[in-house]
């Protein structure tokens, strides 16, 4: 458990930005992971008041407020019925339900965590991050970058009229993945892969490409792409076997 000197709310992101150049400032989401550090902040930078815990779209993105909880993307009619239920399906099994009623999107995408079911759905979509001040930049381009002191302010889903599938395998039914997968469909494949267990690696292949049975060329060379590594919790050939199950059976329901 860590302790902290003040809590402070700004008001706008510039305040916010300048807080969070302080080496010993930390920001606070959903407070679910930062709970388990331990030492002694300065400020606790709350972004609660900077109005992004909304979920608004145009004709051609959703824009998804850093501060939007896990279970509001979970119930989301219109985000889950563009994504065909992936985002529901990505989240369902996050812990428990008043768990995803405070763990926020912003967290989850910033900590770029090993482990993250969230990134791996939304690499796999045609996804942009929206960072103060830096801007825009690709989800892609994000998960490669080394955290600094940048406000994640949006998540941007394009309408790029992708099919998507997001399948992943656990132990227990609200444990961390073993391994994750999530498979997306347009005019290219976007295959992303996580748990693996590091962060979640993104491939693209031409939509020609045939991923239905362990036999195909292309799944056998993304498979061998793909550093899958072993811990406590599974095998780095275990990890290789589930995922080519999970893209197999993602993909082919993409094709229905
Ligand atoms: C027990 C447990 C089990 C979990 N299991 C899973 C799982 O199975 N699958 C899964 O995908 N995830 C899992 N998670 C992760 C969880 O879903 C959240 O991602 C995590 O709790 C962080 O979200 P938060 O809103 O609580 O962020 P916080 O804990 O408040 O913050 C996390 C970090 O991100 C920084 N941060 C937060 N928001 C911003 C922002 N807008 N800009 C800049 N920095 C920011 C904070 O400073 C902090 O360093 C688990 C977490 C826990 C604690």
């Amino acid at each position: 458990m860590y302790t902290a000197r003040e809590y402070v709310l700004p008001k706008t992101l510039e305040e916010a930005y300048q807080l969070n150049q302080k080496k010993q400032n930390r920001i606070i989401a959903g407070n679910m992971w930062l709970r388990f550090s331990s030492g002694s902040f300065g400020q606790l930078i709350d972004l609660s008041d900077l109005g992004l815990n909304t979920i608004r779209q145009t004709e051609t993105e959703f824009i998804i407020g850093a501060m939007v909880p896990l279970r509001e993307l979970e119930k989301h009619p219109e985000l889950n019925a563009y994504t065909g239920n992936a985002i529901r399906d990505c989240v369902q099994d996050i812990v428990g339900t008043q768990f995803r009623n405070s763990a926020t999107i912003g967290g989850s995408i910033w900590g770029r965590f090993g482990f993250s079911d969230i990134l791996t759905c939304f690499l796999a979509m045609d996804t942009e991050v929206e960072l103060f001040p830096s801007g825009r930049m690709t989800l892609a381009d994000f998960t490669a970058q080394k955290p600094d002191n940048d406000i994640l302010v949006n998540i941007i889903l394009k309408k790029t009229g992708l099919k998507t599938a997001y399948r992943a395998f656990r132990y227990t039914a609200t444990g961390f993945p073993v391994i994750s997968c999530c498979v997306s469909k347009g005019d290219f494949w976007r295959i992303a892969i996580g748990a693996r267990p590091a962060k979640a690696m993104l491939h693209i292949l031409p939509d020609t490409a045939v991923l239905s049975s362990a036999e195909d060329t292309a799944l056998k060379e993304l498979l061998d792409k793909t550093i899958f590594g072993t811990n406590s919790t599974a095998s780095a050939d275990y990890r290789r076997h589930l995922a080519q199950v999970m893209i197999i059976r993602a993909a082919a329901s993409l094709e229905v």
